[in-house]
């Protein structure tokens, strides 16, 4: 029986696994379907990670984590968790093949993924011109025309780094003013090969048997279509968390969650269950940060380590 699971590898989880493993706890093993570092390592840029002066992709950042957080004894087991349950005070996770693993305590940091937009054409052509991931596919498009949809600090973010491959990039946002922060926004001056089309909604991403071909998008002041030919279409219009290994037989979560389907925590990062944790992403009223979810991730290992005396 384990004393601590930690499930996902991202800096919630591998900084929760450094602080309960050097804090005394033996039996700690974090479950990570992928390479450790989450979603992170997609990022093409950091430049928020205090103490890390010089700006990094994302891959670089999380280079030495693992590392460091497996040096006081962390497992890695690389395995999907499909499911949570608890019952006598032992939580049992349900791996992807359908073993089972039991443990005293449980941490959950699953993290978020890409949220589905809903525009006409994006599953139709995902993977075949529509991309949730400039680092990944932007190489794709080099010399090319690319549309970014959304206005957060992803989407100026990747638009950035796309602009640095592509021919031309198109931001298009539906409002006039971008979520994103204001100094990543400032950025946007510097490169002449972006081009803002603001307040429009994007009607749909056509295309034909060979992927992307356009977006068509509509002006919210006349109603006007346009059609923008382009070859990649990338989408970043926020995250939806990962909670379905905390999905019930009979249809419940196991702990409670807010409508958006975050889990909520107290200040300790302790759930509704005893000795069920939750952090980083997941939890309720995270602000995505790298530092916040390894901060998260440290009390939830602390949490652990007091649970279990
Ligand atoms: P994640 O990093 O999402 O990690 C969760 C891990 O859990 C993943 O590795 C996943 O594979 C694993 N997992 C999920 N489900 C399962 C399962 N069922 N079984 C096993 N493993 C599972 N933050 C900043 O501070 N600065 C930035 O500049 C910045 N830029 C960003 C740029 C991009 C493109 C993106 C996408 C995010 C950016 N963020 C940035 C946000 C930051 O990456 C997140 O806030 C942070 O990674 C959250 O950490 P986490 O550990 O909660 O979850
Ligand atoms: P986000 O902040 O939620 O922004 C999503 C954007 O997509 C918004 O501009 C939204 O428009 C738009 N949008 C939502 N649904 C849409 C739809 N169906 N069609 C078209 N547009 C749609 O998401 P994010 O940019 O992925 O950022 C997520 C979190 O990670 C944020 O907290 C962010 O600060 C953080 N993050 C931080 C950094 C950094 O610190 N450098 C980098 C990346 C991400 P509206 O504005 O109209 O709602």
């Amino acid at each position: 029986m384990l004393d601590f699971a930690i499930i996902g590898g991202g800096p919630a989880g591998l900084t929760a696994g450094l602080y309960a493993t050097r804090g005394g706890l033996k039996n700690v093993t974090m479950f990570e379907k992928g390479l450790p570092g989450g979603q992170i390592t997609q990022s093409s840029e950091i430049e928020n990670y205090p103490g890390q002066a010089e700006v990094v992709t994302g891959l670089e950042l999380m280079d030495k984590w693992p590392e460091q957080c497996k040096r006081f004894g962390l497992e890695h087991s690389m395995n999907e968790v499909k499911q949570i349950t608890k019952s006598d005070e032992v939580f049992t996770i349900t791996l992807g093949d359908d073993t089972t693993v039991e443990s005293k305590s449980v941490l959950i940091a699953t993290g978020s993924v890409p949220k589905p937009s809903g525009i006409k054409g994006e599953a139709e052509f995902f993977g075949k011109g529509v991309s949730t991931c400039a680092t990944c596919d932007g190489f794709f498009y080099k010399n090319r025309d690319v549309v970014v949809i959304g206005g957060g600090d992803t989407a100026i973010e990747e638009a950035i780094y796309l602009a640095n491959i592509c021919k031309t990039v198109y931001i298009v946002h539906r409002r006039e003013e971008f979520r994103a922060s204001p100094h990543e926004v400032e950025k946007l001056n510097k490169y002449d090969n972006i081009e803002l089309v603001l307040n429009h909604t994007t009607e749909e991403i056509i295309g034909d048997n060979m992927g992307v071909t356009g977006v068509i998008v509509k002006s919210k002041d006349t109603n006007e279509l346009r059609t923008i030919d382009a070859m990649g279409a990338f989408i970043f219009v926020g995250r939806d968390v990962l909670n379905q290994t905390l999905i019930q037989e009979d249809g419940s979560f196991l702990c409670d969650t807010n409508d958006s389907g975050e889990v909520i925590v107290d200040l300790k990062m302790q759930t509704s269950v005893a000795g069920l944790f939750a952090a980083g992403d997941i939890r309720i009223d995270a602000p995505k940060q790298v530092v916040c979810a390894a901060g998260d991730g440290a009390v939830a290992g602390i949490g652990a380590i007091n649970y279990l005396q």
